[in-house]
């Protein structure tokens, strides 16, 4: 453990200029796990405090925004890591890419989280979901349904906001363009909607909702919980104010929904105490401890969203599973290519 010390200090200095590196304290005891974390401290420090107060397994984290994949690859069988949070998909499909994952046989975890939301081979398992919606002007735009299909008909044209296509929520949403219709026809979508974007793709979700605001679009694409923080920010407020959330293909297949997730590291050293954190993530306790705070919904179905989630209305999601939205994200990357969606509207 106490190569974990000075191999923890070491790249906290190391990173620190580079990265954010937060809450780490020395590992000397047993029953302590460590943690590699995508997710920011403030949503996962109340986490891990009630899951140490529950069994007395202490936690090490080291969060970073970017490179923890990379780095679990280059320490290889040295790393201290036992488990990886991540706050999408992507990383999770790349962290298996990267062979830094190993499988987690647990009737719990299986148990609790539904096959779609989960890997067929046990590397990763969904912990929170979201879905991504379309933020509609409650000035302009008076339908209250829409499908991701409809965002191609040139009724929107020149009203669409939305963020880079090879952003990693636009690649899952497009995959699963591609998985319901076939790429041709996703790339025919995709050409539709390119067409109807008020601006290039820029920004994050929440700048689209700017825009609708700023009377620049009429509506943005974004996830769910976007609606909290910007609920939650003094300077964002107005811009939450002046949309409503629509599902987009409530009534048909449902609307494309997202993961946050963890997987376990191939060379995790305290395998079975984080196997046990990886268990308490999915109680009913974590679960609404993990999804409250930021406005997502919990993986485990009977657990309630919170009363703002469900002020939007009810989430009828796509049951496509995110292995097949795994799959496709290369081809969905190359079909955002070949239309040269981030260039925006030409015409
Ligand atoms: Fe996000």
């Amino acid at each position: 453990m106490r190569s974990f010390c000075a191999r923890v200090h070491r790249a906290a200095f190391a990173f620190l200029a580079a990265i954010s590196v937060v809450g780490i304290s020395p590992a000397h005891a047993d029953g302590e796990i460590n943690i590699y974390s995508y997710r920011e401290p403030g949503l996962i420090n109340p986490l891990l405090e009630a899951f140490t107060k529950k069994t007395g397994i202490k936690t090490n984290t080291v969060f970073a925004r970017d490179g923890l994949i990379e780095r679990l690859t280059a320490e290889g069988k040295n790393s201290p890591a036992d488990l990886l949070l991540t706050a999408d998909s992507g990383h999770l499909q790349q962290a298996v890419e990267a062979g830094v994952t190993q499988s987690v046989n647990s009737d719990v975890l299986d148990k609790a989280i539904p096959p779609a939301l989960r890997d067929a081979e046990n590397r990763w398992f969904g912990l929170t979901k979201r879905a991504r919606v379309v933020y509609a002007s409650k000035d302009r735009v008076k339908q209250d349904a829409i499908t991701y299909e409809e965002l191609a008909d040139p009724k929107w044209r020149g009203k669409v906001c939305i963020r880079s296509g090879q952003h990693t929520y636009n690649i899952a949403l497009i995959a699963s363009m591609i998985a319901h219709h076939g790429e041709e026809a996703a790339e025919k979508w995709l050409q539709g909607l390119k067409a109807n974007l008020a601006r290039k793709p820029a920004g994050g979700d929440r700048e689209g909702v700017r825009d609708v605001q700023a009377g620049l679009c009429d509506i943005a694409v974004g996830n769910t919980y976007y609606m909290v923080a910007m609920l939650n920010n003094p300077d964002q407020k107005a811009w939450a104010d002046s949309v409503r959330i629509i599902f987009p293909n409530a009534k048909d297949r449902g609307t494309h929904v997202n993961i946050s997730g963890v997987a376990m590291t191939a060379n995790a050293p305290h395998k079975a105490d984080a196997q046990k954190l990886m268990e308490f993530l999915v109680s009913p306790e974590a679960q609404k401890l993990y999804t409250y705070e930021k406005g997502e919904y919990p993986v485990v179905e009977g657990i309630e969203p919170s009363e703002v989630v469900k002020s939007w209305g009810p989430l009828n999601a796509d049951p496509l599973p995110i292995s097949k939205i795994g799959a496709l994200r290369k081809k969905a990357s190359e079909l955002v290519d070949r239309v040269q969606f981030d260039q925006g509207p030409t015409n």
